[in-house]
């Protein structure tokens, strides 16, 4: 008997509006995917689409609908149930990914072990996540500093005209490490004027200053040599890290725009074949969504997990940040549970 598969639209409420670059919203609406096996072993996975990349919850329904009949008949054929996946449908990252976690998740519970032991990771060795403050009034982005508390690095979004003054009201608010991503907000004169006001503000690292079609652009943001430049929007999927070598100095892996687990392996293991870091991030996602990406988070470099922990309504309970630090579950498969 084949696969079943049921999905199930989750509205995700964030503690703040957040707002990024290109706008922001308060509700989140994600796909919680069940397939069911033969024994009621159930696997878990969600799909968390972003409209910047194309995608909605309806659209996970829609493609879900045309990915169903490319289920495997074996959950332990992984590699070829993704490959069929992204042969049906080339795009729509978040509704692939979605199935992906799912199989992962019911070959663990099959197996009885946790899908990082599956991968041989030792969960020691992920990193900490940091916190992202959105965009907001300097009064709002001090009270944000203050509900981060228990986390010791911030991401800080910028890309507006009053990007000094933010990076200023978060500063006088925090010593903590900051990290910077302008989601592509920049122009080439406005990223390089403001790589010192960056290391000023003692910023670790910025993300995506340029728009992705400026693969030029960004590289000459990076020869600067002011500061590490890590690109996100220009980095979707392994095929994407060749020509990015020597231009930037690292990617941010996300399920959502990547569109399976076996791929973000895929890309951890490219960029470490260039010399790049890696980096893990999220969308506004459950605590089912976050923990997918958190079982490989002993591979990379640097963590952006916080999307659960911007939410309000969280129906799930998996990896935790405890003070920061990303805790893998120990419970077989991706160890996620209804709250
Ligand atoms: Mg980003």
């Amino acid at each position: 008997m084949p696969l079943k598969l049921s999905a199930e639209v989750i509205t995700l409420k964030t503690k703040h509006p957040f707002v990024i670059a290109r706008g922001g919203d308060e509700d989140y609406r994600v796909v919680w995917v069940r397939l069911t096996d033969r024994d009621g072993v159930e696997g878990w996975g969600e799909a968390d689409p972003s409209r910047y990349y194309g995608e909605t919850a309806d659209t996970v329904l829609t493609v879900l609908k045309r990915l169903e009949p490319h289920l495997p008949r074996d959950p332990f054929d992984l590699e070829g149930a993704e490959a069929a996946f992204a042969h049906a449908v080339p795009q729509n990252g978040a509704a692939r990914a979605a199935l992906s976690a799912a199989l992962h998740d019911l070959v663990g519970k099959r197996l009885n072990q946790p899908v990082w032991r599956l991968w041989g990771l030792d969960p020691a060795r992920a990193p900490r996540s940091s916190f992202t403050i959105g965009l907001d009034t300097p009064e709002k982005m001090r009270q944000k500093v203050a509900e981060a508390s228990a986390f010791p690095i911030l991401k800080i979004k910028l890309g507006t005209d009053r990007d000094e003054q933010i990076l200023r009201t978060i500063r006088d608010a925090t010593d903590k490490p900051i990290r910077v991503d302008a989601n592509a907000g920049w122009t080439r004169e406005r990223a390089i004027a403001m790589l010192p006001v960056l290391k000023e503000y003692g910023v670790e690292f910025v993300e995506q200053p340029l728009p992705p079609e400026d693969l030029e652009g960004i590289a000459a943001v990076r020869r600067k040599g002011v500061l590490p430049v890590v690109v996100d929007e220009s980095c979707i999927v392994a095929t994407d890290i060749p020509r990015l070598a020597g231009a930037v100095d690292g990617i941010n892996i996300k399920l959502a725009k990547c569109g399976s687990l076996r791929e973000a392996l895929r890309m951890v293991a490219t960029a470490r074949a260039h010399g790049m870091l890696v980096m893990v991030g999220c969308m506004i996602e459950s605590s089912l969504g976050i923990t997918a990406a958190a079982h490989f988070t002993p591979l990379v470099d640097a963590a952006d997990l916080d999307g659960a922990a911007l939410t309000a309504n969280d129906p799930f309970v998996g990896a935790t940040i405890d003070g920061g630090q990303i805790r893998l579950p120990r419970e077989p498969g991706l160890g996620v549970r209804r709250r």
